[in-house]
């Protein structure tokens, strides 16, 4: 099949993505052969240069994969760690967007229960089912995805994604949805009623899913007394899974006032601005009474995380939910053990995510859950570099790229 340009696409009306049944794709994205796509994407193509939209290739599904038209995307510090190369080394070229949401376009042999049309998250972690994590029920600690995650690649260990000279890009986090299409593992899309607008379901993948899981992973009990440091897109999701779960006090606490105002609607009880040497601990210690049962890290530094310790009472468990960049190291007073105080991680929320999901989709469609509250900017592909500059400066809570405005349901 001759190459086709994404100009001639667009003036042909609907364009068969050679894959599945013929369903039209939208201007600006062409078709290649062998059924690839020309579409724009958001491109690393070395740490600490700025995100870049370039035009890549991407591939057909293969087997036990789907192309997902993407709606929109939520930007995560995540990925701002990978942009500022803090995840490791040889995580570059790499399309970047592991949040989203979007349309399932065209799927691969073998791949069951999606179908052509249905609404769908994106999940970072399509487990394998068959590791010994996920043989041990621990399905976000997947081995396999964890690998070829790192790697950039999908779960047969290659990239569908090409740039125009031909080189391999990674697909971020197993995803890569700062694009206008992605292809993931069947494992990587997660139906969803579609009723649930689009831009706002883009965030269920990563910061509904993690924040909420670390609340279940901590086991909550009613009436318990909170404390969640870092009130981003995460920590505001860690507020809403503690309210729904009961908590008694919560005390939010973060550097950004405008933040703290969120998480007050979002049931915080109290608010701490942690801003210029202020005396956040003693602070919390006062407002919950001699301490916490649960403290929650959302941001991923050893300050934070050391003050998600100090604020616990004895017996309490800090629980650190913010990605630190690889070789950050924290320190604890060792004679607080005595106090049978606990700190522990939680990744990605700490279970099935297909299962999770389907339970927080159900709070959202009956009114108990609210999405859209925590979107602070709505922004255009070509902006994923100004909103990284917003994470890095601590700004906004989140910012959304709505890459297509009629599927996603909003306009910029
Ligand atoms: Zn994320
Ligand atoms: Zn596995």
């Amino acid at each position: 099949m001759a190459a086709q340009t994404a100009s001639a696409a667009s003036t042909g009306g609907g364009v068969g993505v050679g894959v599945g049944v013929g369903v039209g794709v939208g201007v600006g994205v062409g078709e290649v052969a062998g059924g690839a796509l020309e579409m724009r994407a958001a491109v690393l193509r070395e740490p600490g240069r700025p995100v870049a939209v370039e035009t890549v290739t991407l591939a057909a599904p293969r087997r036990d994969e789907v192309l997902v038209r993407v709606a929109a995307a939520g930007v995560c510090h995540s990925d701002v760690h990978l942009a500022d190369g803090l995840l490791g080394a040889g995580r570059a070229p790499m399309v970047l967007g592991h949040e989203g949401a979007g349309v399932v376009e065209a799927v691969g042999d073998g791949v069951d229960g999606l179908s052509v049309g249905d609404h769908v998250a994106f999940c970072f972690v399509p487990s394998c089912g068959a590791c010994g994590a996920c043989r041990a029920g621990r399905r976000t600690l997947c081995e396999t995805a964890g690998r070829f995650g790192v790697a950039g690649m999908l779960m047969d260990g290659t990239s569908r994604l090409r740039a125009a000279d031909g080189a391999v890009l990674q697909h971020g986090l197993m995803v890569a949805c700062f694009a206008e299409y992605a292809v993931v593992p069947a494992g990587g899309a997660v139906p969803l009623p579609a009723s649930i607008p689009l831009w706002q379901a883009a965030l269920l993948g990563c910061g509904v899913v993690t924040g909420v899981g670390a609340v279940n992973r901590a086991g909550l009990r009613v009436g318990a007394t909170v404390c969640v440091i870092g009130c981003g897109g995460v920590g505001l999701q860690v507020i809403a899974g503690a309210r729904l779960a009961g908590a008694g006090t919560i005390v939010a606490v973060d550097v950004d006032p405008g933040k703290l105002e969120l998480a007050l609607r979002r049931g915080a009880t109290h608010a701490v601005l942690g801003r210029g040497g202020s005396p956040v601990v003693e602070e919390v210690l006062a407002l919950s009474g001699g301490g916490v049962e649960h403290a929650f890290e959302v941001v991923g530094r050893p300050d934070t995380i050391r003050q998600a310790w100090d604020v616990l009472r004895p017996g309490g468990t800090a629980t650190v939910v913010g990605v630190a960049p690889v070789g950050v190291e924290v320190s604890l007073p060792a004679i607080e053990f005595l106090s049978e105080k606990t700190i522990t991680g939680s990744y990605y929320g700490s279970s099935d995510v297909h299962a999770a999901l389907d339970r927080l989709v159900q709070l959202v469609v009956d009114g108990r859950l609210d999405l859209g509250d925590v979107v602070s900017d709505l922004i255009e592909l070509d902006g994923v570099e100004g909103a990284l500059d917003r994470l890095r400066r601590g700004e906004g809570a989140r910012s959304v790229i709505v890459i297509d405005e009629a599927l996603a349901g909003v306009s910029v």
